[in-house]
């Protein structure tokens, strides 16, 4: 198996395993089918904030969504203008962030009240005349691939409820802010006949904010993981979103900026975890019925997905020799039971694929978005390497952590 035209073993015996392999020619055809469906596209960069993503963004005129102050820095840092990043929250992690956002001019779009009223009072302080802010409204409805990942709703946290404008409008005239930007996000993972109905409940709301500039359908753009299907079209949505905005500009009578943010459409594609088979393990059913394990070094630490959302990855086994398919269940090294990979209604399910040997490769597709982003230290494992693979080289962007790094922040107290 190759990855952009290397082999995942060569990949394998260069960096070690586990690790994570980004394709770039994956990422400019996403790229390349995202950025033309808005005249601003933004990247949702939690999903992957890998320096060398966030900087092919930067060269293709994608702007940045950033979701905590942090990560807003991080985008600065890999080269992003202030001006290019909208931070998008629900709240401020605390008075520093306050500042910062108003020190450094980052477009801020409010998702609480309490929000925007805590940018208002800050934003007095500084004794300047006004500046403009976003809201993020919570539409009354929502769509996602997990109730967890569903960020629109009565059961999301998310968003200004829609039927509390009006007291966003009182907050923003008592402190001197302008809303020019209405936002929603109604989750991850959901489909486009959501987007569309939505988007066009965004236009209802955008009509009470007079001095609006821009609005902004968040992401969610849907992604097909499962390879033996057909690759979810979006090239729809750019004639819905045309006409939406097209509705508000005639309403105003003035151009108003159509931006969209997706994260994982950008990068799920491009992204692989690579790992290895370390050892086999079998069970017996009370009815006698074997399950086959196959236990690799990549587990619920490195990517996090099955184990949270029950969700599907493809997989591929790479070895000599590789017998029939039958069913086996792909687990981890974590000391967990619900370590496993190939899972379905957070339930561990087997998956037809050749039984491998020790010392075969694991590799698991779609795992550009959420994958090292959602990674942690659990079992005290290390984060593992970042290799971008280009016009046929690899480079490494991100070594291997190493027991020291872990342990850099504990204090030295024995
Ligand atoms: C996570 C997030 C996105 C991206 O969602 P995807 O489903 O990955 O496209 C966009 N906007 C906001 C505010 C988010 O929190």
């Amino acid at each position: 198996m190759k990855i952009e035209g290397v082999g995942v073993r060569e990949i394998s015996e260069k960096f070690g395993t586990p690790v994570y392999v980004y394709s770039m020619s994956a990422l400019r055809q996403s790229i390349k089918e995202i950025k033309q469906l808005s005249p601003v596209t933004r990247y949702a960069m939690k999903a992957c904030s890998n320096k060398r993503v966030l900087k092919e963004m930067l060269d293709h005129g994608i702007k940045i969504d950033a979701v905590s102050v942090y990560e807003v820095r991080r985008a600065i840092k890999a080269g992003f203008k202030p001006e290019d990043i909208c931070f998008t929250s629900d709240i401020f992690s605390n008075a520093n962030d306050v500042h910062f956002c108003l020190e450094d001019k980052i477009f801020t779009n409010c998702g609480t009240l309490g929000m925007l009223e805590e940018y208002g009072c800050a934003f007095e302080k500084t004794g300047r005349g006004s500046v403009k802010v976003s809201i993020r409204i919570n539409p009354g409805e929502g769509a996602g691939h997990s109730k967890k990942t569903n960020t629109g709703g009565p059961y999301s946290k998310h968003g200004i409820w829609y039927e509390n404008l009006s007291e966003a409008r009182n907050i923003a005239k008592r402190h001197g802010l302008i809303i020019s930007g209405v936002h929603t996000h109604i989750g991850s993972g959901g489909d486009m006949d959501h987007l569309k109905r939505i988007a066009g409940k965004l236009v209802d709301f955008a009509k009470q904010f007079s001095d609006l500039e821009v609005v902004n359908f968040g992401g969610g753009l849907p992604y097909q993981y499962d390879p033996n299907l057909p690759q979810d079209d979006i090239s729809r949505y750019k004639s819905i979103l045309n006409e939406r905005v097209g509705i508000l500009e005639q309403y105003f009578g003035r151009k108003i900026v159509c931006e969209i943010e997706p994260g994982r459409r950008f990068v799920a594609g491009c992204g692989y975890l690579v790992g290895e088979v370390r050892a086999l393990n079998h069970t017996f059913e009370e009815d006698g019925k074997r399950l086959d394990y196959v236990l690799g070094n990549i587990g619920f630490c490195h990517l996090i997905r099955p184990m949270a959302y029950g969700s599907f990855h493809p997989i591929w086994i790479v070895g000599d020799d590789l017998g029939p398919d039958q069913n086996i269940i792909i687990a981890g090294p974590v000391c967990e039971s619900g370590d496993v990979l190939t899972q379905k209604n957070e339930e561990p399910v087997p998956r037809r694929l050749p039984m491998p040997k020790a010392g075969d490769l694991i590799v698991v597709g779609g795992a550009g978005a959420y994958g090292f982003a959602m990674s942690s230290n659990y079992n005290t494992q290390p984060l593992i390497p970042e290799v971008v693979v280009e016009e046929g080289k690899c480079k490494l962007t991100r070594r291997r952590q190493t027991l020291d790094d872990m342990l850099r922040e504990e204090a030295d107290m024995f």
